[in-house]
């Protein structure tokens, strides 16, 4: 999945993903990508998240929605992301004995960033004042530069 958040400069927000699904997937499956709440969702005038990695898993919570309240009631896009991952991560062990690969980015309407993951996770960053970046994010949440 490629999923990406913009931010323009009349705080306007859009998040987008696009995904050729899991390899060997059943003809006629969904996954979370197209689910808004699920595999994204933005507003405005809090911001944006989206989420790769096994969609089966993924559905099985609206985490991009959870994350947008999340940074609605006060958090950065930093601790929602954590959050998110860190407690939807334990959520599917203690349920189901096992959690997917997954990772989330979020952006708010400051323009400040946020990404999680439970698997190493390739992501940019980009903005008028900086060059697009490529960074890693690791399951212990720091990034390095590639
Ligand atoms: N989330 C996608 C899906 O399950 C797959 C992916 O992110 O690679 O359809």
């Amino acid at each position: 999945t490629v999923g990406a958040i913009t931010l323009d400069n009349n705080n306007s927000m859009a998040v987008a993903t696009s995904t050729s699904g899991l390899f060997m997937k059943k003809a006629g499956r969904i996954g979370d990508s197209p689910l808004s709440g699920s595999g994204f969702y933005v507003d405005s005038e809090i911001g944006g998240a989206a989420a790769t990695g096994l969609g089966e898993d993924i559905m099985k919570g609206c985490l991009s929605y959870e994350i947008v309240q999340k940074m609605g009631a006060g958090q950065s896009p930093q601790q929602a992301c954590d959050q998110a991952v860190y407690s939807f991560v334990h959520k599917l062990k203690k349920r189901y004995g096992k959690a997917g690969e997954f990772s989330l980015i979020a952006l708010n309407n400051k323009g400040e960033w946020g990404v999680a993951t439970n698997v190493e996770f390739t992501f940019s960053i980009a903005s008028e004042q900086q060059k697009p970046q490529i960074l890693i994010a690791h399951p212990a949440q720091q990034q390095t530069t590639k």
